[in-house]
Order: structure tokens, then sequence, then C-alpha cells
């Protein structure tokens, strides 16, 4: 673990909090978008069940994409909140998994999940 993270612990304190905050409300969005998920399911078996000419299913089919879509990004960000979180616990948060520099507070402060410190991210 590199031993130059430059992050006092209130910092690191006041990360952990807004990763934590984002990961409650990753998870109340994934379930809102479950729910959906399977709103729509019900309303395209009724439909395909009614008629298999049906208007509507060409839109139940695109808005099943759009929240198949906003799941999966949502999915990303939690995946990567989660990554983060175990850095944390792991104690090599703050560094740059790729190059192992610190990643500096104003970048984490905006984005808390940040894997990559600014250098590699323009990369990436
Ligand atoms: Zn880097």
């Amino acid at each position: 673990m590199p031993d130059a993270i430059p992050l006092t612990d209130a910092q690191l304190a006041h990360l952990e909090a807004a990763l934590r905050r984002q990961r409650e409300s990753l998870d109340a969005e994934l379930r809102r978008m479950t729910g959906s998920l399977a709103d729509v399911r019900e309303a395209r078996s009724d439909a395909s069940a009614d008629d298999e000419h049906d208007p509507e299913g060409p839109t139940l089919s695109s808005e099943w994409s759009r929240i198949a879509g906003v799941t999966d990004g949502l999915a990303r960000s939690s995946a990567e909140v989660d990554a983060a979180l175990e850095r944390l616990a792991a104690g090599t948060y703050g560094a740059c998994i790729r190059c192992g520099q610190p990643i500096g507070f104003e970048r984490l402060d905006a984005l808390p999940s940040a894997a990559l410190c600014i250098t590699c991210a323009r990369l990436v």
C-alpha cells in the first residue's frame, strides 16, 4: 500500500460518508427501476396476450430498453462505489489504481468513487 496518501482522517471520513450516501441512493434508485421493469414486463405480456399487433408494443419495448439502460448505468455506478468502499477498508483509497499516485481530495470530493487520478483518467 502506498504510504503517501495525502488525505486527513477528517477528509477520509467526509468521503466515506459521501460514498455511503451515494450507495444508499443508488440502491433506492435500483429498487425503483427494478419495480418499473416488472411493470413494463407485465404490461408487455398483457399487450401480447390481447393482440400481437398491439400498437403499444414498440413503445413498451423502447421503454424497456430505456429502463434497462438506466439500470445498467446504476449497476455500474453501484459497482464503482462498492470498489471505492473496498479500497477504503483496505487502506488504499485515495491512490490511483493505475499509477499509484494520490488522486487528490478535490477530485475525490467531486467524485468520491474515482479510482484514477486526473492524469490517468485523461488517458483512458
Ligand atoms: Zn494515475
